[in-house]
């Protein structure tokens, strides 16, 4: 579409991808804040384990990880191949929104929301917590997008807002009332609150009829991920005492720690398979082929 022209495609590209490293790295930085209880706005990065501030060649995506060899450059204590991992996903996802959406203003929103999506992820994998601040952050990026696109014509400001809020109760409801009758029938949580809150919010950006093809994504995803949790050994859990109080109630309820009567001893939290990155995942792939599977289906049933 926009990107007929190749310079204006490599050029929005090469943006894509730089933004993406760099942004990437930041992103891994909040995130570890926020199960961390650190200030997300104040304070210098430092190292996690020696507390040494970083300076700037340490802060480079990617490079600075690959040529200390993965440790810290002042105590050499290992540092996890998770922020690089992090910084070349944020990069790869920031790369194909632009690829897919060209330098719009609706790619600037998907790139937001992906960012968004990278940050619940991180906090989600680490301490079962998708953030109240996600959400909302999340929240206000569609919000901002639609009122941008009624000022510049784009519709009826009223009507697009109201169509997302519609959008988001379709999906979450429904939800919502599943996950209700399953910790009934299962007496433990199957969903955490944060989950459903999330799938609100897919439903605001997608709509329903694409939420029906991100949830069965989301599901197919989540039962890969916890295969393959299954398979590894758990990680030894530092971060487990820090959990916010506040935030608690949408991950580990403890309740669920009783239900496990005939297993040989879980590792703690080892049944808890956080649901937040798969559907986060989900999200992304829906924001690059929805529409086009969304047009397949319903050809199906038109022709
Ligand atoms: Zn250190």
């Amino acid at each position: 579409m926009l990107l007929e022209t190749p310079m204006i495609a490599t050029y929005a590209a090469v943006v894509a991808t730089l933004l993406g490293l760099v942004m990437g790295s930041f992103l891994n930085c909040l995130a570890w804040r926020m199960t961390h209880g650190e200030s997300v706005l104040h304070g210098r990065s430092h190292c996690t384990s020696c507390g040494h501030v970083l300076g700037p060649a340490d802060l480079v995506p990617v490079l600075s990880w690959v040529f200390s060899r993965g440790r810290c450059r002042y105590c050499g204590e290992r540092v996890s191949w998770r922020y690089p991992a992090t910084e070349v996903l944020c990069a790869v996802m920031y790369l194909s929104i632009v690829l897919c959406y060209g330098p719009t203003l609706q790619a600037i929103e998907l790139i937001a929301f992906a960012s968004v999506l990278l940050v619940l992820s991180l906090t989600d994998l680490d301490d079962y917590i998708i953030p109240n601040a996600t959400i909302v952050a999340a929240i206000l990026i569609r919000v901002a997008y639609l009122v941008a696109v009624g000022a510049t014509g784009g519709g009826n400001t009223l009507e697009l807002l109201r169509d997302a809020a519609i959008g988001g109760v379709v999906v979450a409801v429904p939800v919502l009332l599943l996950a209700l009758v399953m910790d009934h029938v299962l007496g433990r949580e199957s969903l955490g609150g944060g989950d459903v809150k999330l799938l609100f919010v897919a439903g605001m950006y997608f709509g329903w009829r694409q939420c029906l093809f991100l949830i069965v994504v989301a599901c197919v995803l989540g039962l890969v991920f916890s295969l393959l949790g299954q398979r590894g050994t758990p990680e030894p859990d530092d971060s487990a005492l820090q959990a916010d109080a506040a935030d608690a109630a949408d991950a580990a309820d403890p309740a669920n720690t009783h239900v496990t009567d005939g297993e040989p001893e879980p590792p703690a939290n080892a049944h808890l398979i956080p649901f937040g990155p798969s559907i986060a995942a989900a999200c992304w792939i829906t924001m690059l082929v929805g529409e086009s599977v969304l047009r397949w289906y319903l050809g199906l049933f038109l022709l």
